[in-house]
This record gives C-alpha cells, sequence and structure tokens, in this order.
C-alpha cells in the first residue's frame, strides 16, 4: 500500500542526505522533501580549503548532483531557510513565508561558528568560514591579502591555518586553549601545537589575548594583551560552534546548546528527530547528553534517526573509534575523521 507519509528533513548535510536515502529506500513511495538554506548542491566541507587554494574546482566539492535526487525521487529545495516548526501542528514556516505541512520530521541543521563572550568587542572585525558560502565570499580576500591573523580554537583552525601557509601567506594564529573544541587543549597539548605550527613558520601566540582591534586604511591594527602589535589583512575566528537551532527555539520542542534526543535520536515529539551537528544525544551511560560532531558521525545518526523514522528502534552508538595526531598531540576519538 503506497505510504502517505510526507519526510521533511531540514539540512542538506551528510546526515539529511544520508536519512533521505535510507528513508527512499525502505519508503519508496513517500514524499520525501529536503531543505537548505544554502544553494549549493551537497558538498564536502572538508575540502572547502582546497577550493580557496584552486586546488579543486566545484565538481571535486560535490557529493552529488542533482540527478540524484531526481532518480530516487528526492525533493531538493535549496535556499529554504526555515524560520519556524510547530511541531504540534506538523508545520514549518520558511522564511519567504510559505507554510510546509509534513508528517515526520528530521532536523538535521548543523552548526555555525560561534563568536565567544571573550571576543564579542571585537565581532564587528571577526570573519567566520564554515560553509560553501563563506568560501564563495571570502576567496577573493583570502587569494589576494598577504597577511592574516587566526583565533585558533578548534580542528578546523589548524586547516584553515595550514591553507593559507600553503598559499605563501604570512600567518599568526593566537591560541585559546579554553576555547578549545570540542575538548580543551591541556598545557601539553596547547605546547604540542605551538611546536608544530612555529616549526612550519607560523607565528603563535600563546598566553596572550586581544587588547585592541581598529580597522584602517591599511588593514586591521591589532594590539594583543602582551603588548604584541601587527597590522592584518583580515582576522578569522575559528573558536568552536554552535548548533543552527534557532528555528525550534520556542516551539515545544526540547533545546539546550542543540537539540534534545533521546539515545534513538527522537525529540520529546514522537515525529520529530534531530541527528548530526545540531543534535545533543543523552548518554544513558554517563546520564547525560554530548554533543556530536564530525562528518562520519552525522551520517551514521541520519541513517540511524531515519530507520527509527520507519519504525525500528535502534540505539545511537558513536562511530568506530579512531586515534587522529592534530599538530603534534593525539586525539582519541568517535566523532572526527581525519580526512586530510
Ligand atoms: C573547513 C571544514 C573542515 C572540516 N573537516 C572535517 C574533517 O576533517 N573531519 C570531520 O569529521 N569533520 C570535518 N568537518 C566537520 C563536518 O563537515 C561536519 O561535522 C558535518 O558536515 C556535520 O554534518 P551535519 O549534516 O550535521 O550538518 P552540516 O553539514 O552542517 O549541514 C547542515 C545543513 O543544514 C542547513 N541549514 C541550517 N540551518 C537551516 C535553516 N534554518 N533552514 C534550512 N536549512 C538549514 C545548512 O544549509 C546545511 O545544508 C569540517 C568542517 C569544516 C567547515
Amino acid at each position: 500500500m503506497p505510504s502517505n507519509d510526507h519526510y521533511v528533513i531540514i539540512g542538506n548535510g551528510p546526515a539529511g542526505n544520508h536519512a533521505a536515502d535510507v528513508l527512499r529506500k525502505n519508503d519508496p513511495d513517500a514524499r520525501i522533501t529536503l531543505l537548505s538554506n544554502e544553494s549549493m548542491l551537497f558538498y564536502y566541507k572538508h575540502k572547502l580549503p582546497a577550493l580557496i587554494k584552486g586546488t579543486i574546482g566545484d565538481t571535486e566539492l560535490s557529493v552529488k548532483g542533482a540527478r540524484d535526487y531526481k532518480e530516487k525521487n528526492i525533493r531538493l529545495r535549496l535556499g529554504q531557510e526555515v524560520e519556524r516548526i510547530d511541531p504540534r501542528e506538523n508545520r514549518i514556516y520558511l522564511k519567504h513565508m510559505e507554510i510546509m505541512s509534513y508528517t515526520k520530521l528530521l532536523i538535521a541543521s548543523g552548526a555555525s561558528p560561534r563568536v565567544l563572550p571573550l571576543v564579542s568587542n571585537f565581532a564587528k572585525h571577526l570573519k567566520l568560514f564554515s560553509s560553501f558560502t563563506d568560501a564563495l565570499n571570502q576567496i577573493g580576500d583570502i587569494r589576494n591579502g598577504r597577511r592574516y591573523l587566526v583565533l585558533g580554537g578548534d580542528l578546523v583552525s589548524f586547516k584553515f591555518v595550514r591553507m593559507l601557509k600553503s598559499m605563501g601567506k604570512e600567518v599568526d594564529c593566537l591560541l585559546y586553549p579554553d576555547a578549545f573544541w570540542p575538548f580543551t587543549l591541556t598545557k601539553d597539548m596547547a605546547e604540542a601545537v605551538n611546536k608544530s605550527l612555529t616549526k612550519d613558520g607560523i607565528r603563535v601566540l600563546s598566553n596572550d589575548g586581544l587588547k585592541s582591534m581598529n580597522q584602517t586604511c591599511e588593514g586591521i591594527d591589532v594590539v594583543t594583551d602582551n603588548g604584541y602589535t601587527a597590522t592584518f589583512d583580515s582576522v578569522y575566528a575559528f573558536l568552536g560552534m554552535v548548533p543552527n537551532i534557532s528555528f525550534a527555539l520556542g516551539s515545544g520542542i526540547d533545546t539546550d546548546r542543540g537539540i534534545l534526543v533521546n539515545d534513538h535520536l527522537k525529540t520529546n515529539f514522537n515525529n520529530v528527530y534531530a541527528a548530526g551537528d545540531c543534535a545533543q544525544i543523552y548518554n544513558p551511560d554517563i546520564k547525560s547528553y554530548w554533543l556530536s560532531v564530525g562528518w562520519k558521525n552525522a551520517a551514521v545518526q541520519g541513517a540511524v534517526a531515519a530507520e527509527n523514522l520507519l519504525g525500528a528502534g535502534y540505539v545511537i552508538t558513536p562511530s568506530p573509534k579512531s586515534i587522529l595526531s592534530v599538530e603534534g598531540f593525539t586525539v582519541d576519538t568517535s566523532w572526527w575523521e581525519n580526512f586530510d
């Protein structure tokens, strides 16, 4: 009997796409709609630095093309911003005033870079980088500039710093070990990072902070607490991520930092699930919630959430553990796959 379900997925990243594929495989007749506020087809985020550098083009960035969605009869709607959801009425409100109904909803809206209070006074000078749109907006500035300051606070910051260096730029990196995300850098780790980056010609500023920033016609004049002064073309901040859940706030769906879900990835509404970087998942072992990050985790969770929307009842387990070597220190992780 044909399914009457309309599955709506908010998010066109690994979580959303893996979910859509599982749903289609198991429910050939259902309506499936995938929404994204970006205009780019599903792409590899970790390849964005290579795109900026010019070593790959748009085609290599793309995970799959429009034809794939057509063949699977998945309705892909790009450039559609979800502004609000009403889980009691099973409705989604899009920014352009459209109201969409669903029978089952998956929130897979990812996360965006955060600006921590300790640098919020300088927010207007800071650039953030995490999406294809950011890459498009900043590619010219990055290719044409000479000197950059990176406020380093997460794993992506190292990739970005290395990308700039390999493009022949002068790079200073101001480390914020406490803001490091998703874990805090210990003293030993910070020393290892310092050593590894310094060896490759990157000036690392440790145990320091921002004192002032001023835009002049030469660039951005920066003075640090320790009295270091320099002028930069741009200042980038990588101080961790914050889940994209503003559209769910006040809707009745439980939230904290992310969308709160149980270990089946279900929210407090039976027909609403969340997966990937936006989800905060209950872990019965630690009797608390953990935030999930990383491509592989998002993909696994998207697939599990879809199975459960179909009625399977799977419990989420993190992706297999891997030991990563990052800038001279090792991380034992189940969430981050090193794609470099
Ligand atoms: C430069 C860079 C390098 C990285 N390198 C690695 C790496 O080496 N290894 C690793 O494991 N991970 C890496 N990551 C992280 C990885 O890409 C993310 O963890 C992963 O993409 C998360 O998947 P997701 O599906 O949860 O969310 P995302 O991939 O962030 O997708 C979220 C989707 O939701 C959409 N969306 C958000 N809000 C709305 C809204 N209101 N309305 C409609 N649509 C909305 C977005 O447009 C997007 O399509 C990297 C990330 C970056 C930026």
